[in-house]
């Protein structure tokens, strides 16, 4: 199961590149880690589903108003949000393969191997036994319970080390659990350092640590120092919401996994203000909206799971993520926190200026409670390609790649082919794309065999294509071709528009939201 996984990830990464939607960043200088570009299908993607989130957050809701604010910040905003003290990460290096890890994954990988023991055992229990009560087993069987203490002494352990930032009683678990480094297989580790993840770089002319700045590491504090900006130039009452997209950067110990962690992403943010003592109805409402918005792209709906946060982050009274089935497994899509009155109270306290709401219908000020969700661009767009890759056998023994994405999302929606240049198809068929082009993102080719152009349409997810041939000439008809289905039909050339429309619009997709 996992080689299949693996390899999946394997075919979309070679896949993305030799269609054009993902490069490594600088490949001719043999790439940058961790930093990706985009290419001329990638971008197209990107955009839609910038545009189905700008959408839905700023124009189906009436309160939701969108920025975009600058990616450099004066830096004492990173001191008043918590990030220039506290957002870091544990690493660790191992001495022999000089292969560098961040702390908490190497014991979350070690517990979760603990844990995998477990699971055997059961599984092996299970088939010993006809009638097989797994609880019981779970609790009286010697080697599972000691697994089990195993591991729950390991995640109190590690929660309190990290809690009290004590890197000593983290490296001593380290030892303890005699974690062997997957390179080297050996056990020979440096101590255990903070690591902050911020990137920084100097403003002006001269390199003084005065002039020090950062890349922003998330969107977020741009929305709350401009929250009264907002507030009172667009006249929004409580509750209210500001959405942004922007790019962060986060200089990640271990960034793997291709688009999944990378040091430059976008990231798509969107901070609701409510009266506090709200907080928490706001939270669920948004948890759902946001789980809905996500199913409605048609991936599956049984690839998103809600994780709710045990360990809740400094600023937070209750926080989930929306985790996704990416090729890896489970992981986090987008984060949705309760961040109550944190941000805007401690950059009332660093910048000394008010940064409170009046409430006309209470008679009072109070600094308004946050809710926010916030979710990864380049991760909606890894979570879309994987769950759209498939490879298909088809009934004359040939193969075929196919991009199933939601055709509103798709980079082209329409391909326009000639069957040959010649005899005047060709003109035909321009003719039609200059028609069609106002309305939808057309793509044009007339070089190759029919077939072949089909199938590079069907890697690049393109829902329908339109072939012009010798008929058309005499009946302005077209032959239309499905791409899920591969059903070709013949219809009207002034038809055109109407039978692809629903199906490839933002507006209809948002509308089943
Ligand atoms: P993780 O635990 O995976 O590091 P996080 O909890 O630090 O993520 P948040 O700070 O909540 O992430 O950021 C919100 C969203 O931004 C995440 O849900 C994710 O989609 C995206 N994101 C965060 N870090 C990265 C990264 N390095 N590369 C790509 N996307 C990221």
């Amino acid at each position: 199961m996992a080689n299949q996984e693996d390899n999946l990830l394997k075919n979309v990464i070679s896949h993305s590149k030799e269609y054009g939607f993902i490069f490594q960043s600088s490949e001719i200088y043999d790439g940058l880690s961790a930093v990706y570009d985009y290419g001329q299908n990638g971008a197209e993607l990107k955009n839609n589903i910038k545009e189905y989130w700008w959408k839905f957050m700023t124009m189906m809701h009436e309160n939701i108003v969108g920025i975009d604010s600058a990616i450099f910040m004066h830096p004492t905003v990173w001191k008043a949000s918590g990030h220039v003290d506290a957002f870091n990460d544990p690493m660790v290096d191992n001495k022999d393969s000089k292969k560098r890890y961040r702390a908490d994954v190497l014991v979350e990988d070690a517990i979760a191997k603990i844990q995998d023991k477990i699971d055997k055992e059961v599984e092996k229990a299970a088939k010993r036994f006809e009638t097989f009560d797994k609880a019981m087993f779970l609790s009286t069987n010697g080697r599972v319970v000691e697994y089990q203490k195993k591991i729950d002494e390991a995640n109190t352990r590690m929660k309190d080390a990290l809690g009290s930032s004590n890197m000593e009683a983290m490296k001593q678990l380290i030892v303890d659990m005699e974690i062997t480094d997957p390179v080297s297989g050996t056990k020979n580790w440096t101590d255990v350092r903070q690591f902050n993840l911020m990137f920084s770089t100097e403003m002006g002319s001269v390199a003084e640590d005065t002039n020090k700045i950062y890349l922003r590491p998330e969107t977020a504090q741009g929305i709350f120092v401009n929250f009264l900006n907002v507030q009172k130039t667009g006249r929004m009452k409580i509750p209210f919401g500001i959405a942004q997209i922007g790019k962060a950067f986060r200089n990640e110990i271990v960034a793997r996994q291709f688009i999944f962690r990378m040091r430059e992403f976008e990231q798509m943010e969107m901070q609701f203000f409510v009266k506090p003592g709200e907080e928490m109805k706001w939270y669920e409402f948004w948890k759902a909206k946001r789980m809905k918005w996500h199913q409605t792209l048609g991936l599956g709906a049984e690839n998103y799971r809600f994780h709710d946060h045990l360990n809740l982050a400094h600023y937070a009274n209750a926080a989930c993520d929306i985790q996704f089935n990416f090729p890896m497994g489970f992981k986090e899509l987008e984060g949705i926190h309760s961040r109550t009155d944190f941000d805007l109270k401690s950059h009332e306290k660093f910048s000394g200026k008010k940064l409170q709401y009046f409430d006309s219908e209470e008679n009072q000020n109070y600094i308004p409670y946050v809710v926010e969700t916030s979710v990864g661009l380049d991760r909606l767009f890894l979570s879309i390609l994987s769950k759209s890759y498939t490879e298909e056998k088809l009934e004359d023994g040939s193969e075929r790649v196919v991009l199933r994405i939601p055709p509103a999302l798709a980079p082209h929606k329409v391909a326009i082919l000639p069957l040959m240049k010649k005899d005047g198809l060709a003109e035909k068929a321009e003719a039609i794309f200059n028609d069609l082009k106002f309305d939808f993102r057309c793509f044009y080719e007339d070089k190759d065999n029919i077939g072949k152009r089909y199938r590079r349409m069907d890697a690049i997810g393109t829902p329908y294509c339109i072939t012009v041939d010798h008929q058309t000439l005499q009946d302005d008809t077209v032959t239309i071709r499905v791409r899920d289905t591969m059903k070709q039909e013949r219809i009207a050339i002034h038809a055109i528009k109407s039978v692809i429309q629903d199906s490839v619009s933002m507006a209809a997709l948002l509308k089943k939201i």
